[in-house]
């Protein structure tokens, strides 16, 4: 019988499916099991968007594997140039919910900055992301669907050995992955297979805001480049910038970190550290982060806020950015200024969010004085 005459079942999507769901999602399927390894090839290293690109495969078994799957890409609602090369697509999912992801070019390497959720439980207050109440976890296809979309528009299939355009992945787009741990690891193996989108452990680095029982975890089944979004160096101030920390306070942090398995001087943990004027910016803090960080292989990115409408912080001037910088190099660690890129998109750090979100309540309302 012709597919077309067959009735219409809700197809479902092979994106996503990792290497041992694909196999059995093909056995169910009727198909030999070299099947499992020509779709994935297609799907991940020629980024097949559609059956009928698989030119190893019959056109009977193309047919009938579009009859009953899809390979689609979420939609692009939106895609956003900024003067310094950085892109953003709106991406919008098959519920209409939406998230952002960025590329952000430079000399020697391209970073792609990937969603987790759609928006972010954990409100922290210098995040526009934390603005807006969490819709949901995306799912392993919507996470590696980011990873597809950026190589679709970067023109970057089949999956390129050198020269890319997408070289590093950082999860440092919309909501907390160690949230959404089993959707993230699952999507991270299909992205770290070297005959898949095959970008490697190494370039990619997880940035969580404390989660800490899910970091042992983290470092032992996918063994990435940790980021921790760590802000202050006192609880007082840090439970108010990040209120996670109420739960999971500094020295429990620190103590996931030291214990943070594969963390060594060639591969550090990256504290992430945003510099806001009067609030965390002081020598006194810079002082009190080299104590906190001394037995821990470390680097620290100092991140000048990025404001967003209705920001309830400014920036630290540049002279106590450098001053702070100074501090924790002259202690032996390296410490960048991290440039704000796309901040005329609002692509920059923290200033993600979808328009299809309502703002939470708690987001119109003033936050206490510090
Ligand atoms: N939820 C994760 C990852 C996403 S945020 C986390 O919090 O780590 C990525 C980084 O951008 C984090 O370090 C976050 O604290 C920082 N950030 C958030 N809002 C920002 C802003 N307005 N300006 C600068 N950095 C910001
Ligand atoms: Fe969520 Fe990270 Fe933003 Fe905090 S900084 S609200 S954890 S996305």
């Amino acid at each position: 019988m012709p597919t077309e005459t067959l009735p219409r079942k809700p197809r479902r999507s092979l994106v996503g499916l990792g290497r041992e769901a694909l196999a059995a999602e093909m056995a169910e399927f009727g198909a030999e099991p070299f099947r499992a390894r020509q779709l994935w090839h297609w799907i991940y290293h020629r980024g097949a968007a559609d059956f009928s690109a698989m030119t190893t495969l019959s056109k009977p078994l193309r047919d009938r594997l579009a009859g009953r799957y899809d390979l689609s890409r979420p939609a692009i609602s939106r895609a956003l140039t900024s003067s310094d090369g950085t892109c953003k697509w709106l991406l919008r999912f098959a519920d209409g919910e939406e998230v952002e992801t960025v590329h952000i070019p430079e000399e020697e390497r391209g970073t792609l900055c990937v969603s987790s959720q759609v928006g972010c439980t954990l409100s922290c207050s210098f995040c526009r992301t934390g603005t807006q109440r969490l819709v949901r976890n995306l799912t392993a296809e919507e996470i590696v669907g980011q990873v597809m979309i950026a190589r679709d528009a970067l023109g970057e299939w089949p999956s390129p050995r050198d020269e890319r355009q997408v070289t590093n992945i950082v999860l440092m787009g919309m909501g907390e992955p160690l949230y959404n741990y089993e959707n993230i690891a699952a999507a991270l193996r299909i992205v770290m297979d070297p005959e898949g989108l095959s970008i490697s452990r190494r370039k990619i680095t997880l940035s969580t805001s404390g989660v800490v029982p899910m970091i042992r975890r983290c470092g032992e089944e996918l063994a990435v480049n940790l980021a921790v979004s760590l802000h202050a160096v006192r609880d007082e101030v840090r439970d108010r910038l990040v209120p996670l920390n109420r739960k999971y306070p500094i020295a429990e942090l620190l103590k996931a970190c030291r214990l943070y398995p594969g963390a060594s001087n060639a591969r550090r943990i990256t504290f992430e550290y945003v510099m806001l004027k009067g609030i965390n910016d002081s020598p006194g803090d810079a002082r009190e982060l080299v104590r906190l960080l001394a037995d821990i292989p470390a680097k620290v990115n100092l991140i000048p806020f990025n404001p967003w409408p209705g920001a309830p912080y400014e920036c630290s001037s540049d002279a106590a950015i450098k001053a702070f910088s100074d501090i924790v190099f002259a202690a032996g660690y390296s410490a960048p200024v991290r440039r704000p890129r796309g901040r005329d998109i609002f692509a920059a750090c923290g200033q993600l969010k979808s328009a299809s979100l309502r703002p939470r309540r708690s987001a119109r309302l003033p936050l206490p004085a510090l």
